[in-house]
């Protein structure tokens, strides 16, 4: 599918989808890391919150951090998954410059 957007555009708009990987990847980084310590300190609770919660809150970001990496992360010129990783130069499915 080509695409009328300019480089500048493009790149732009990839940056943007980049920003909200990196903040959704955070919001499911934190509570596994606060979930994996409760287990290893073998503690129930944890900033008088109980491990179960933060079992479900993990779980309930990673449904998140899935669908958004299904449905949102498309390069911004043909609309494909560009590729993995945070310093990606171009796309992997259409060549455009990133
Ligand atoms: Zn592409």
């Amino acid at each position: 599918m080509p695409s009328d957007k300019t480089p500048d555009e493009i790149k732009r708009e990839y940056q943007n989808t980049l920003r909200k990987a990196k903040v959704i990847s955070a919001i499911t980084i934190v509570p596994w890391s606060f979930y994996l310590y409760a287990n290893i300190s073998d503690s129930q609770t944890l900033l008088g919150i109980g491990k179960i919660t933060f079992l479900a809150i993990a779980s309930t970001a990673t449904i998140g951090y899935t669908l958004f990496w299904k449905l949102a992360w498309k390069c911004p010129s043909c609309g494909n998954f560009p590729g993995g990783g945070w310093s990606r130069q171009s796309c992997n499915s259409c060549g455009v410059a990133l």
